[in-house]
């Protein structure tokens, strides 16, 4: 597995779900871990279980000024960002093209897509200069296909993989490691919500076939190490069974 120890890793969307499993897994491995959310007592209670290892800053990663301003006090605490996971993401407001909210549709674009171009642009000129550091971001098998009722979700999701693409092409040369992760389907929050609203087949699933929330925490540790260089610039799919048993999850 990869060594973290004493490597600091900024995660979005730390305040419940894969990004708090993370968190933990991460500070677990000798990490120091930077949480950010927008709700502030639930990133500020992990941070405290957590303890000397973790910052908790409120931040919504929509907002450039927020995640610059993170990104600025995270290296002031722990002198450089080694490690950004992108993380943060929301499914509402599912609904039909033809029905869907205008305004609630962009801010879903707003932070599943902009909130990615963000947390990269944030990051990306330290780590050029230091000619280091590894940006994981989380997709989604709805960037790669269409689903009733997510068009906000789909498009952000497609829209965030490319960023990945871009990532690596444009920052590879600088010995930086892009690569996104698509987790297949969680036991979270966001799938509590997908089955609310009773609507598409994904939320028909049998709660039982989700995977807990610490398995892609896993699998972004080990992208952290060199075994997962062979996908530097893609997409790692949880649902393969290859990587599951070369993460050590099967
Ligand atoms: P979750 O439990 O709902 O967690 C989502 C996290 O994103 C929360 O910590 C939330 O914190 C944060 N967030 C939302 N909007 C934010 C904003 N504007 N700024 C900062 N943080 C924000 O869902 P999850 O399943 O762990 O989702 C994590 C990632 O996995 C997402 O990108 C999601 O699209 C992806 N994913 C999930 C599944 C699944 O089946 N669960 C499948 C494929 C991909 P606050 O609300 O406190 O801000």
């Amino acid at each position: 597995m990869s060594d973290v120890a004493g490597k600091t890793v900024v995660i979005t969307g730390a305040s419940r779900g894969i990004g708090e499993a993370s968190a933990r897994l991460f500070a677990n491995q000798g990490a120091n871990v930077v949480l950010l959310a927008r709700s502030e007592s639930a990133i500020n209670a992990i941070s405290a279980e957590i303890g000397d290892a973790a910052l908790a800053i409120a931040c919504d990663v929509s907002s450039y000024a927020d995640m610059e301003k993170a990104v600025q006090t995270a290296c002031e605490r722990y002198g450089k960002i080694d490690v950004l996971i992108n993380n943060a993401g929301v499914i509402e407001p599912i609904s039909h093209l033809a029905t869907a909210d205008p305004a609630e549709w962009a801010k879903a674009i707003d932070i599943n897509l902009t909130g990615v171009f963000n947390g990269m642009r944030a990051v990306l000129p330290a780590m050029i200069k230091a000619k280091s550091g590894t940006i994981l971001t989380i997709s989604s098998g709805a960037a790669h296909n269409a689903i009733e009722a997510w068009s906000h979700y789909c498009s952000s999701k497609a829209g965030a993989a490319m960023l990945t693409r871009m990532a690596h092409l444009e920052n590879a040369a600088y010995g930086l490691r892009c690569m996104g992760l698509s987790p297949g389907t969680v036991a979270t929050q966001m799938q509590k919500e997908i089955k609310t609203s009773g609507i598409n087949a994904v939320s028909q699933l049998d709660w039982d076939i989700h995977i807990p929330a610490e398995w892609p925490a896993q699998t972004l540790l080990w992208m952290c190490g060199t075994d997962a260089d062979a996908w530097l610039g893609e997409e790692i799919s949880l649902r393969d069974e290859s990587i599951r048993a070369r993460v050590g999850l099967s």
